[in-house]
């Protein structure tokens, strides 16, 4: 899902776009890794651009409402991470809070016995490849 199909999802939403949300969503957009809002707050400070914490809010509270966002809890934190349309699950980096999509579905044998399922969420943990091979690696967030 690219930038201008986002935009244009919030456009429809009555969701105005201004130059300090663009670059916002933006870097939300572009970040590998589950940030937090206040990570993805540095991340949009780091491009020398005044955005005020509550437009990072905003736009993490919208996209959580048009379900364009997954919410994690990680060792207390809430963590956010873009996410499309298309049903997936992620793949989380413990270490480096990398965030992977995977399109492929667990089967699940015998849920009649519970109910009739009409959805499932499921998230992984563990530690991505590049993490596994250089466990030592210095984290930066
Ligand atoms: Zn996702
Ligand atoms: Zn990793
Ligand atoms: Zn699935």
């Amino acid at each position: 899902m690219d930038i201008d199909s986002v935009k244009e999802l919030l456009h429809q939403n009555n969701f105005r776009i201004t130059y300090e949300r663009e670059l916002v969503l933006d870097t939300f957009l572009k970040t590998e890794k589950i940030v937090t809002p206040a990570q993805l707050f540095e991340l949009v400070q780091r491009k020398h651009v005044r955005v005020g914490l509550t437009t990072v809010y905003r736009l993490l509270e919208v996209l959580t409402k048009l379900d364009l966002t997954t919410p994690f809890l990680v060792n207390g934190e809430i963590y956010y991470t873009f996410c499309t349309h298309q049903h997936h699950h992620h793949f989380i980096c413990l270490h480096c809070r990398r965030v992977q999509d995977v399109f492929e579905c667990l089967p699940f044998q015998n849920i009649s016995r519970y109910g009739t399922m009409t959805s499932h969420k499921i998230d992984l943990f563990g530690y991505c490849v590049t993490c596994e091979r250089e466990p030592s690696q210095e984290v930066k967030h």
